[in-house]
């Protein structure tokens, strides 16, 4: 059975799995949620929980379909280079590093990563802004590409690399105006216009710098402008995002060939930024924050006047409303992506005589290539019911938000399933909660089948951003990361110990005076 009928089976419920395709690394076979051969239930027996855990096949799948579908639409050669921010776990930029990607790194940590495996690197490219002379300096000796963020990176560039008598191959990261994108940001901590939200974020060189900076960059001895690079995230799920902003880069392209007088591009690189199959598309809390706040105060004020228990039977009845969820339809196919965009910037690139005879396309894909390589397990730890003054449950799990962050941070809902029991309807809502001591809301008003304590929940679409952003609040030690591939499963990140957590403490010895040599505590009234 496939997520498909998972979903039919939760009876419409919104949270439930929705079916990715028959590309899908998840199944449901006899009730049990499976990735790729092995049933879930069992992974969490064997490596404990929280657990994350990858798909190698997936993985592999994805990159491929990523490579064919530009391939398919680019008149030339497309290099796919995934964003290693979004899953940093070794093994899986093996796998990507087997499949002949290359890679986007944005720290010098990043690029220690990328390159302890053995990785094209002319297929590397260090984005970010504020780089050391020190890391420019390992850019142009491990020859990778630099795409330049900074106003007076040019200048340092030349300089390393004249020192080391090389020549360093560059790219310029772009910021096209775009007042055609005049939408809400699926970015859902700015609530700003798309166009707006692209202006306000601080990557890329602000247009006014490009035409010298180019120049500057063309003339520099020790310098090769290999090409232009743009990244504006994902702001939008719909075609109509992509061809707006290649619509714009591919026109501010038009400019800039012109201005710097017989230049060429070798590549163009179009950054990332597509949703993945079943992306959690940030509309969790903000739609019930904003009621309550701008709409909901006054409104509660009146009510409240009405005495607490119309106070509170009507909160009740508006709580689940404000937390339940319509996801919207699936995203566009990564062929749809592909061509949107592929064909708007060619439309453009073509108007502005820029030659594209042999220019390498170049993709960056983070969440997309990931998102649906990866799943969390968690188990019920308890379930808790109130009654008074209005009704309400949770079920407590053993993981957190804090090992989501990145879907924290983007305010995301996740589609789950209860890994032993993925084929029974839902019956019960409750919000199901993390350990920690915040409020700690994973999914508001989740639809369950009814779950006891020891079921083992999915949460799905995890592969990226999550486990490369957990943090250690509340002293939790974070879990263990475990690649599948058939009917085999290793963990490539181990789950970190309680020595790990506080591994980096140092007591100075002045507090230890306040102990004897038995390392007991000294009374206070006899320390010295
Ligand atoms: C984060 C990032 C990406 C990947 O973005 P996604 O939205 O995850 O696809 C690509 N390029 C650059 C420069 C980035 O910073």
């Amino acid at each position: 059975m496939g997520l498909r009928t998972v979903e039919a089976a939760g009876r419409g419920s919104p949270d439930q799995a929705r079916p990715a395709g028959p590309d899908d690394c998840l199944s449901v076979r006899e009730g049990r949620l499976h990735v790729e051969e092995l049933d879930v239930v069992d992974l969490a027996a064997r490596f404990g929980t929280p657990l994350f855990v990858l798909s190698e096949t997936q993985l592999r799948r994805n990159v491929r379909r990523f490579r064919a579908a530009f391939a398919a639409e680019w008149q030339g050669p497309v290099d796919v280079m995934p964003a290693f921010k979004a899953n940093t776990t070794l093994a899986s930029r093996s796998v990507l590093t087997d499949e002949g990607a290359g890679a986007d790194v944005y720290s010098p940590g990043e690029l220690a990563g990328v390159l302890s495996t053995p990785v094209d690197r002319t297929l590397v490219s260090v984005n970010g802004g504020g780089k050391s002379r020190d890391y420019l300096a390992r850019c142009v000796s491990e020859g990778v590409r630099i795409t330049v963020e900074d106003v007076d990176e040019i200048d340092l560039i030349q300089a390393v690399s004249a020192e080391q008598g090389r020549t360093a191959k560059i790219r310029l990261r772009v910021k096209p105006t775009v007042p055609n994108l005049w939408r809400p940001t699926d970015f859902s901590q700015l609530t700003l216009p798309i166009d707006l939200a692209i202006q306000v974020y601080k990557s890329g060189i602000p247009s006014e710098y490009l035409v010298s900076m180019g120049r500057r960059a063309i003339a520099a001895p020790n310098i090769d402008l290999v090409g232009l690079h743009v990244h504006q995230g994902r702001h939008h799920a719909s075609l109509w995002f992509w061809e707006g902003l290649m619509s714009r880069f591919g026109k501010l392209a038009g400019e800039l060939v012109a201005a710097w007088d017989g230049w060429r591009p070798q590549e163009i690189d179009i950054g990332g930024g597509w949703p993945s199959p079943r992306d959690p598309l940030n509309e969790e809390l903000p739609r019930r924050d904003f009621v309550v706040t701008a709409l909901g105060f006054p409104f509660l004020a009146g009510l409240r006047a009405l005495g607490a228990g119309m106070y509170h039977r009507v909160t009740s009845r508006l709580l689940p409303v404000l937390s339940s969820h319509r996801f919207r339809e699936a995203p566009p196919s990564i062929e749809q992506y592909a061509a949107a965009a592929v064909r708007t910037l060619l439309r453009e690139l073509k108007a502005a005589s820029v030659p594209t005879e042999g220019v390498r396309l170049q993709i960056e894909p983070g969440r997309s290539l990931y998102g649906d390589t990866g799943i969390h397990l968690t188990r019920v730890k308890t379930i808790k019911r109130q009654s008074q003054p209005f009704p309400y449950s949770w079920v407590l799990t053993d993981t957190t938000t804090f090992f989501l962050a990145g879907g924290h941070f983007e305010r995301s809902r996740f589609r789950h399933v209860v890994a032993n029991k993925a084929d029974r309807p839902a019956t019960m809502t409750a919000d199901l909660v993390g350990h920690s001591c915040f409020a700690d809301q994973i999914v508001l008003g989740a639809r369950l089948p009814e779950v006891v304590a020891g079921d083992v929940i999915a949460l799905l679409e995890t592969g990226a951003y999550q486990e490369s952003s957990a943090s250690n609040f509340n002293a939790l030690a974070r879990p263990a990361t475990v690649m599948v591939c058939g009917d085999q499963a290793d963990v490539v990140r181990r789950a970190e110990t309680m020595e790990d957590v506080y591994s980096r403490d140092r007591v100075p010895p002045r507090m230890l005076l306040f102990r004897d040599a038995q390392g007991d505590p000294i009374a206070m009234e006899t320390r010295p």
